[in-house]
């Protein structure tokens, strides 16, 4: 089974300005499809050739986890932003946010300063356990919570690439405005 590049749910200049239309054909165009192509190389011939991508993540190592890590990272973070989002979430994902850091307001702070507190290259993740307790985690590099057995649901790309080309080194800036364009609908459905 191929891996395919994820298609954008969006036009690439949709989401300015908090990202840029060059931003997103680089990521999305450029780093996304080369981590598609170097997975698709790797696994060839391997017991993963057919194996469904969060399958290859859990179970890979070195080269073909760090790959399928950020094909199934970018899968995600592309697919959770929209042009007309910075909603707030409802319903029963709305509740444990609240159980959990008193309010949306509360939650967004403590998800940026992990992102903003990340060393290096990583992801931030809102993800969920199997009892639907909500937690953030810092994952370095192509890390996803799903090796850890939880539910990613929302995810922020602390690597240069997916900022740089608008805000430079403002990592934090960066963060903050991201919450403009998500689209908590996609987020609660993977609750
Ligand atoms: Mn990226």
């Amino acid at each position: 089974m191929k891996i395919e590049l994820v298609t954008l749910p969006y036009a690439s200049n949709a989401l300015e300005p908090v990202i840029s239309r060059q931003t997103i054909e680089f990521h999305h165009g450029k780093h996304l499809q080369t981590y598609v192509n170097n997975l698709n190389n790797l696994i060839q011939g391997t017991k993963f050739e057919n194996a469904p991508l969060e399958t290859i993540v859990k179970e890979s190592e070195g080269a073909v986890f760090n790959n399928a890590g950020q094909v199934l990272n970018h899968n995600l973070y592309f697919t959770q932003f929209s042009p007309n989002g910075g909603d707030e979430p409802s319903g029963k994902l709305a509740a444990a946010i609240n159980a959990e850091w008193g309010s949306l307001a509360g939650f967004q702070k403590e998800f940026e300063a992990a992102g903003v507190s990340l060393f290096g290259s990583g992801w931030v993740w809102l993800a969920s356990d199997a009892s639907g307790k909500l937690s953030i985690t810092k994952e370095a590099n192509a890390g996803n919570p799903v090796t850890k057995g939880l539910k990613p649901l929302l995810g922020f790309d602390v690597w240069e690439h997916s900022y740089y080309l608008d805000y430079q080194n403002r990592r934090a800036d960066h963060l903050k405005a991201l919450w403009a364009i998500v689209n908590w609908k996609v987020v609660e459905s993977r609750y």
